[in-house]
């Protein structure tokens, strides 16, 4: 490649690594970063502008003035030290969001986990016995009070849970699992995949729409290990269907004798349709029903800690505990600490509802949501700009979460227009925001939901708002 004689002036004077420390030492701004975060960031720098030097021969040599410079390594250094996992602002209206972190934990959980995290603990000490204790048994008595299960385990999440209960129960053994269940989840869990894994062998039974107590019974033979049920939670079938009611699966392995096991996917103790949302199986009515075990995520509608909860026949709940991948998949301290204090909530469901934001969320009304809406829209007006308008829209959230699939929760968004901005640079700006904020673009507009937004947080967006009104210079 030909180097021109300016290029080579403008290469030259570029300041070396050292000069960019020493002055680097006299930024203020600089002070509390660590010396290999700056080193690293003048590298970065220097390289990026040798490299802008032979791409762009007549670059403006003014750019690489030592304070312009200076400026860009403390830049680059403050984005190094910034922590990758940010809190965000939900504006999307989805409850229970797995790219956003799912369930916000309720105010009990996050005090618990602070007390524990800094502590040492009775995670596995008896201290009644003054010897080794399990940390299994720390949320077990809870999860069979609120159950009804002989039972219970925790561990790292329900696809881990999925896995444990089909290896120990079903191992080289034929599962019947319907057709109509064959559940693929976001993230490449999919039903068949796991069972592979499990070293179960999967027997599909029924069709796509139809599955009937008889098809089980038919597939029922000497190598049959276990009778399996996975709740469509992302999706429903309908029309023309029929599905095996559990307690026709339950008498079916009585007759047989061979488990019934339930993937309820997203678990919950409260019943919904109390609260006007569609119906979701709860764990009670699943072990009431006779499941011997019952496998539901902690992070969805739960609205607790990424965990998976087993709950079921003691005799079962042995085999699974006494399984070597139990280790592999156990629960940690911080989240059985998260886990306990939310499951305590359960014991008043008032309580639960008034303190699991996930719950609060997915029950609040469209008044109060339009209360919210009412306060976004006022401030984004009160910027004084005219190039920004803001709407009220009647769009539905979701619940997420691969919950209430079908269901459309009524509520009022607030939709913004920047005069002059395209709604996906005003998408991007957002996004890009510390902290981020997350919306969506629906009809030329970029729509907040203010069902999962905080009270709080409607200052943060309207600050967001205000900053690329003030950054953002019209193009010509
Ligand atoms: C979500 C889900 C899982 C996986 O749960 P994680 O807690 O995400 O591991 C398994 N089965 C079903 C039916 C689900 O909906």
């Amino acid at each position: 490649m030909d180097i021109s004689d300016r290029q080579q002036n403008l290469l030259r004077r570029l300041p070396g690594v050292d000069l960019l420390i020493t002055l680097a030492q006299e930024e203020s701004d600089l002070r509390t970063i660590p010396k290999s975060v700056i080193v690293r960031s003048i590298r970065e720098i220097l390289d990026a502008w040798r490299q802008r030097i032979l791409e762009q021969p007549d670059l403006d040599d003014r750019q690489l003035a030592h304070d312009h410079l200076l400026r860009q390594v403390t830049e680059r250094a403050g984005s190094l030290q910034a922590f990758n996992l940010q809190r965000t602002i939900n504006a999307t209206g989805v409850v229970i969001h797995t790219n956003l972190g799912r369930s916000c934990l309720a105010q009990a959980a996050i005090d618990h986990v602070a007390a524990i995290a800094g502590r040492y603990s009775n995670l596995e000490f008896d201290l009644a016995r003054g010897q080794r204790g399990s940390r299994y048994s720390i949320v077990e008595a809870l999860l069979c009070e609120l159950s009804g299960a002989e039972a219970a385990l925790a561990v790292n999440n329900n696809a881990g849970a999925v896995l444990l209960c089909l290896d120990t129960l079903a191992h080289g053994k034929k599962v019947i699992l319907s057709r109509g269940e064959m559940v693929e989840i976001g993230g490449s869990f999919r039903i068949p995949d796991v069972m592979a894994k499990s070293g179960a062998i999967l027997k599909e039974v029924g069709t796509t729409n139809r599955t009937h107590p008889r098809d089980y019974a038919q597939a029922i033979d000497a190598d049959t290990g276990l009778l399996l049920k996975v709740h469509t939670s992302n999706y429903s079938i309908v029309g023309f269907t029929a599905a095996v009611a559990l307690t026709d699966m339950v008498e079916l392995g009585r007759q047989h004798d061979l488990p019934v096991m339930e993937d309820l996917g997203s678990g919950n103790f409260v019943d919904l349709t109390q609260y006007g949302l569609s119906a979701e199986p709860t764990v009670q009515a699943s072990v009431a029903a006779g499941v011997d075990v019952v496998t539901f995520s902690g992070d969805k509608l739960l609205g607790g800690p990424q965990a998976g909860i087993i709950v079921g026949r003691r005799a079962l709940l042995e085999r699974i505990k006494a399984n070597p991948l139990t280790r592999a998949l156990r629960i940690d301290k911080l989240t059985l600490a998260a886990l306990e204090a939310t499951l305590r909530l359960y014991r008043d469901e008032t309580d639960a509802i008034a303190k699991i934001p996930t719950l609060r969320m997915l029950f609040a009304q469209r008044p109060e949501i339009e209360v919210r809406a009412r306060r976004l829209a006022q401030g984004l007006r009160d910027l004084a700009d005219k190039r920004i308008s803001a709407e009220l829209c009647d769009l539905p959230s979701r619940a997420g979460g691969g919950s209430l699939p079908l269901m459309a929760l009524p509520s009022c968004c607030v939709g913004v227009r920047i005069a002059g901005l395209s709604p996906n640079r005003v998408e991007k700006e957002l996004r890009t925001f510390r902290p981020p904020i997350i919306g969506r673009i629906e009809n030329g507009l970029f729509i907040m939901d203010p069902r999962t937004i905080a009270e709080d947080e409607i200052e943060i967006i309207v600050q967001a708002f205000g900053n690329l009104l003030k950054t953002y210079i019209p193009a010509d």
